[in-house]
């Protein structure tokens, strides 16, 4: 089971409709990673690899005041993931949530921040959002994924994997939004200008996910319920959103897994946008 405890963190009070969930990447990729999710009451980052100014204009242009932030929550302490969540937390009081080892090592290189513990396993209750924490394998010191379920919608954040665990499929087919690592081309990594230890790196069990993997993860999950799925983390040496969006849907296609809508975020730009209101059109799929 995911989830062995139950904590809260208390967020404001909203006039907004109950049930509704939405989210909206800020950036994708190895230079910076961040998303935001918004339920009726609960504003969520996941993952905060950008300046935190640059964050907070984000979110200011979305109408979203950077202290009204209920909290971040941190996949695993790389720069490309956690380079802003010290000055943010800093400033805005926001709380950190992650494993204490992705604490422990994010604070050793962005300075103190305010802690707020979710061991691998667990699920925390943000405003009305419950959020559960469960293990990925990467080279981190306790990297995790992320399912934040508001409303009867649930959202499933996989980033950074270096492969196709089979725990992994538990978590994953509960998504309406599925939020995955489609890094590289296997062919083009290993083709390409990297060097033998970076790739090496990359292509280990503890590295990350190529574009085949993310279509068996994807695959392997798939419950005939229909889900958006964003491929994302990819890379700009290795890998394209044309090539990455033909692999996954060539290999749903063989599979015959229909009720996918699949979508690639862009690395730089804030990009894709999904929402409980216009999640209901899911039907034709796969284009
Ligand atoms: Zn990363
Ligand atoms: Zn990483």
């Amino acid at each position: 089971m995911l989830s062995n405890r139950t904590d809260t963190i208390d967020s404001a009070p909203s006039s907004q409709s109950a049930g509704r969930l939405s989210a909206k990447i800020l950036a994708s990729g190895s230079n910076g990673n961040c998303l935001l999710v918004r339920s009726a009451t609960t504003a969520l980052l996941v993952d905060l690899g950008i300046p935190a100014r640059n964050a907070a204009g984000a979110l200011d242009g979305r109408g979203v005041p950077p202290a009204a932030v209920d909290a971040i929550l941190l996949s695993h302490e790389h720069s490309d993931h956690a380079i802003g969540v010290g000055a943010f937390s800093r400033k805005y009081g926001t709380p950190v949530v992650a494993d204490p080892r992705t604490l422990d090592a994010a604070e050793a290189a962005v300075g103190a921040i305010n802690r707020r513990p979710l061991a691998r396993g667990s699920t925390l209750t943000i405003g009305d959002c419950e959020v559960s924490a469960f293990p990925v394998p990467h080279d981190a010191a306790a990297p995790a994924g992320f399912l934040i379920r508001s409303g009867g919608w649930t959202i499933v954040y996989c980033v950074d994997l270096g492969s196709a665990a089979d725990s992994l499929v538990e978590p994953l087919a509960a998504a309406d939004l599925l939020i995955l690592e489609a890094n590289h081309d296997y062919d083009a990594l290993r083709l390409g200008p990297y060097t033998a230890s970076l790739k090496a790196r990359i292509l280990s069990p503890l590295g990350h996910l190529s574009n085949l993997e993310a279509a068996r993860l994807i695959a392997g999950s798939a419950t005939g319920r229909p889900r958006t799925v964003w491929l994302a983390h990819l890379s700009a040496i290795n890998n394209s959103p044309r090539l990455a969006k033909r692999i996954v849907g060539s290999v749903l296609r063989r599979e015959r897994i229909s009720g996918v809508r699949l979508e690639v975020a862009a690395r730089d730009t804030p990009s894709l946008c999904w929402s409980t209101d216009t999640a209901g059109w899911q039907l034709p799929l796969l284009a």
